[in-house]
């Protein structure tokens, strides 16, 4: 038996495998694709393969799995979500004619969750980025690009910074330098996002290699002419993913040819705990994209401009001219119906551009490609039409920047028929009277069918056999075939070739003649079908990047439309940017649920934060009332005009925002695993750390997630360093009713309260902020909306009505004296906030503290030795205790 092992196919096998162990490798035979081994094992079990082996016999038989080559992407979906990378090795040349003991192979490109063009493998309305990430020169480098449309970005930042950064770009592979996969921030990062890390030998974060490599890409000597130096910190990491990109696509990249860079300082800071909260992209319940910002403010008409939008979603800018070149834009397109709605109109008959470059940058457009982009480059001079008319600074930029590229279109569309195959081989790719040539060949061979049906008609007629046929088979090509019925008047000049059931095969001289015509004929059309249209395809790539420039301004407009559009279908309005940190919003909206109320059922609020309006807000009022809805409403407004949108509201003044935190009380999110409270403190402390005095802090519910004293404590103190050293604005939201008197301590800090219509003991949320702190608690009112039983709730009103008399009590108590607050100050009190408190209020909060703590009263009694006590002292204590409840 031979070795399986060591057959000549499976030296080739093991060549190919070794070069790149990690890679499933996909090693075509024939009609298949097989895996073999460890790969064919994991494979079976990832795609639900039948695992075989090879030479079942032998000693020690070769796992294997595999399937028919049509299903190639089908099953490339399966390995790429699982988040693994496949090596695609194809045979080179023609079984039939090779030469060699073994057919040619060759890994003909590495498929990953990062390296992804096929519209069939990827989200058309998501980027999918992929990233580098490599430390030089005390900086962390990071690049960042976007195989399937060409964008390619480099910036640099401080590793604190890091995965924040890389949590926002969210790729879905990273490369990181082999001798640096073990990191804190790594760590960090999976737990934020999912992303295939993927090594890369360290010679290829050489600098002056890598440098080397995005000069070669480019074509320059330098990136000076990119606003690159060239031992920028992020050359490293730059340069590896290039690297990283040719040798997993095995083709030129020509859509990627530029490289810019960017600054984190420009976008506004939203940290990957705030994106969640405030569901910019995802709800927080079921991760879903329905229910989130993104979906409810996307009006746009293609996908190009659909993964635009949630580009600059997931970076509003900070740079007022920036912001307002959009705003002016958006208004242009908002006042002008008729040239909004033709825009769209167009840009949804347009194919996906930049994708479409990315397929002919990298070699592998199909002929559908090709029409596609002739057809998308026939509407573009409509489109340069209307943005001519176009009045404002961005509008005309795009204008500028649009090229039409006519020659491109007037080659594709002359060249590729009406309705060609996705694969060149099947033939029929290119138009008639294209070439002389290929007409010719098309004729022969058409000619010789013609010729074949008449040779069949003249046979019938000479032999006098009315069933002779004339076939075609793969084995010896064109035979004549007549029934056993007939054999004795077969001509002598008939060749048998086969027998089959009732009849016999032949071959004639005449026929195979014929037949190397038409066949002939057939392939060398073929080939030059596939040589034309290669050469097309070259010439069309050679011109990526005017396509790639196209594309992007078919994606900008898109969105710009779409805001134009959200803003007149949801009655939005055009904020008014400043640099003083104001917030001043007239009848506000929630842009989620204002779209999913029907019109006029949201209650709109104002809101007017700033210097002389107050800095920080407290909400108070009881749950249900619509506080989290109010405040999440403030940072969405805020976002949505930074990244250059219109508002939900009647009127907005938007101070320039650097950084948006919002942090989610306990009951509010799903836990993540960690102990709630430990999440929520060490999210406090991030906020506390970073939020500058032009940062907008979102609070809600914070301290929920530890006990009531705790609670109010660290809430009250994180308040008051908001108020006292960070002077940002802020929105609180609370239940915890203590939290109104920091007003009297804090001049920058407002109260606030939702009205409740109280109508016979029914109560009635009026959605609507008023001033001033809540006074009442309204939870049982809620227990009941929310079916608690009529005895349940009767015997909380006794308890509530027991518990605010205690409370009004003790309060007097400790007014009255200051030995009632020792016994209390137990472990519970944290001893850091409390002297911080200042003496003003200290008394107040400390009184209303003990209001989750045992009665003092009954403290002093357990304390009280009945051994040391003299009747007189027993009686005074008595008299002191009446006096303090009744
Ligand atoms: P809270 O945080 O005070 O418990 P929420 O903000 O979660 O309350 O709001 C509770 C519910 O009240 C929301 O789900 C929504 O249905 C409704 N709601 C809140 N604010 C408004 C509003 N301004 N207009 C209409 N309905 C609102
Ligand atoms: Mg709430």
């Amino acid at each position: 038996m031979s070795d399986p092992y060591d057959s000549p196919m499976m030296r080739q096998y093991r060549e190919l495998k070794a070069r790149d162990p990690d890679a499933l490798l996909l090693f075509r035979m024939g009609d298949f694709y097989e895996m073999f081994g460890d790969d064919a094992v994991e494979a079976a079990e990832l795609l639900g393969l039948t695992l075989t082996s090879r030479d079942k016999n032998s000693d020690n038989p070769m796992p294997m799995a595999g399937f028919p080559h049509p299903a190639l992407e089908q099953y490339l979906v399966k390995i790429i979500s699982a988040g693994r990378r496949a090596a695609v090795c194809e045979q080179m040349e023609d079984p039939r004619t090779a030469t060699g003991s073994v057919v040619k192979r060759d890994v003909v490109r590495v498929v990953s969750p990062g390296t992804l063009t096929e519209d069939s493998l990827l989200d058309p309305r998501t980027a999918n980025h992929i990233a580098a990430v490599f430390e030089y020169r005390g900086k962390m480098g990071v690049a960042v690009a976007e195989l399937s449309t060409g964008r390619f970005a480099i910036t640099h930042l401080q590793k604190l910074e890091l995965v924040e950064e890389l949590a926002r770009l969210a790729p879905s592979e990273l490369i990181v330098c082999e001798t640096q996969t073990e990191n804190a921030w790594l760590k960090a990062l999976r737990g934020q996002i999912t992303v295939l890390v993927t090594p890369r030998p360290s010679w290829d974060f050489l600098p002056d290699r890598a440098l080397k490599t995005l000069c070669d890409q480019f074509g320059t000597t330098t990136l000076a002419g990119f606003g690159v130096d060239d031992d920028a910190p992020e050359i490293p990491a730059a340069g590896a993913l290039v690297a990283y990109l040719l040798d997993t696509q095995k083709a030129a990249l020509r859509h990627i040819h530029q490289i810019r860079p960017y600054r984190i300082e420009r976008i506004l800071g939203i940290d990957p705990n705030t994106r969640r909260a405030l569901e910019l992209t995802r709800t927080i319940r079921e991760g879903r994209r329905e229910g989130s910002l993104l979906a409810v403010i996307d009006r746009t008409a293609s996908p190009m401009g659909a993964r635009m939008l949630s580009e600059w979603l997931a970076a509003p800018l900070v740079d007022k001219s920036e912001i307002v070149a959009r705003h002016d834009a958006v208004e242009e397109l908002f006042a002008n119906n008729d040239i909004r709605s033709r825009f769209r109109r167009w840009i949804a008959e347009v194919a996906d551009l930049e994708r479409l470059s990315a397929r002919v940058g990298t070699g592998r457009a199909t002929p559908r490609d090709l029409l596609a982009l002739g057809r998308t480059l026939l509407i573009l001079p409509e489109i340069k039409t209307l943005l001519a008319k176009c009045g404002s600074e961005l509008l005309k930029r795009l204008d500028a920047a649009l090229e039409l590229c006519p020659e491109i279109r007037a080659a594709i569309l002359t060249a590729i028929a009406d309705n060609p195959p996705a694969n060149p081989r099947d033939g029929g790719v290119i138009r008639e009277q294209y070439h002389p040539l290929l007409d010719e060949l098309r004729d022969a061979a058409r000619g010789g069918k013609n010729w074949i049906a008449s040779y069949q008609a003249d046979q019938i007629r000479t032999t006098g056999i009315p069933s002779l046929k004339v076939g075609f088979n793969k084995v010896f090509g064109y035979y004549v075939e007549v029934t056993n019925l007939h054999s004795s008047k077969v001509p002598a000049e008939y060749i048998r070739k086969q027998t089959v059931k009732n009849a016999e095969r032949y071959i004639t001289p005449e026929l195979k003649e014929y037949e190397d015509k038409v066949l002939r004929a057939e392939e060398r059309a073929r080939e030059l079908e596939i040589e034309l249209f290669q050469a097309l395809r070259d010439r069309v790539a050679a011109e990526t990047p005017r396509l790639v420039q196209a594309g992007g301004v078919l994606a900008a407009l898109d969105t710009l439309c779409a805001l134009a559009e959200l803003a007149v279908q949801q009655n939005y309005v055009r904020p008014e940017m400043v640099e003083e940190p104001v917030l001043e919003i007239r009848a506000g909206r929630h842009p989620v649920l204002d779209a999913r109320l029907s019109r006029g059922e949201f209650v709109p609020n104002d809101t007017r934060l700033g210097p002389d309006g107050g800095l920080i807000l407290v909400i108070t009022g009881p749950n249900m009332a619509g506080k989290s809805t109010y405040i999440r409403q403030v940072a969405l407004i805020t976002i949505l005009a930074q990244m250059g949108s219109f508002v939900p509201a009647s009127d907005a003044r938007i101070g320039l925002t650097d950084r948006v935190f919002a942090r989610v009380g306990a009951s509010d999110e799903l836990s993540r695993g960690q102990s709630t409270f430990l999440v929520e403190m060490s999210e406090a402390a991030n906020i506390l750390h970073n939020a500058t005095s032009r940062s907008l802090v979102i609070l809600d519910e914070v301290g929920r997630g530890t006990s009531t004293f705790d609670g109010v404590s660290l809430a009250w103190a994180i308040t008051e360093f908001l108020h006292d050293h960070v002077r940002c604005r802020a929105l609180f939201a609370t239940h915890y009713h203590e939290l109104v008197d920091l007003e009297k301590s804090c001049p920058a800090l407002r109260n606030a309260n939702v009205a409740v219509d109280n109508q016979d003991g029914e109560i009635v949320f009026l959605h609507r902020i008023v001033e001033g702190g809540a006074d009442q608690s309204h939870g049982i009112h809620v227990a009941r909306l929310a079916g608690v039983p009529a005895p349940v709730l009767d015997r909380a009103r006794q308890i509530l009505d027991q518990l605010e008399t205690q409370h009004a009590a003790m309060s007097q108590a400790a007014a009255a004296t200051h030995e009632a607050v020792a016994p209390v100050s137990n472990a519970a009190m944290p001893k850091a906030s409390a002297p911080k408190v200042r003496a003003k209020t200290a008394r107040g909060l400390t009184a209303s503290l003990f209001a989750a703590l045992p009665d003092p009263l009954v403290v002093e009694l357990q304390e009280t030795d009945l051994a040391k006590l003299t009747p007189e002292e027993a009686i005074e204590r008595i008299r002191r205790w009446k006096s303090i409840v009744s």
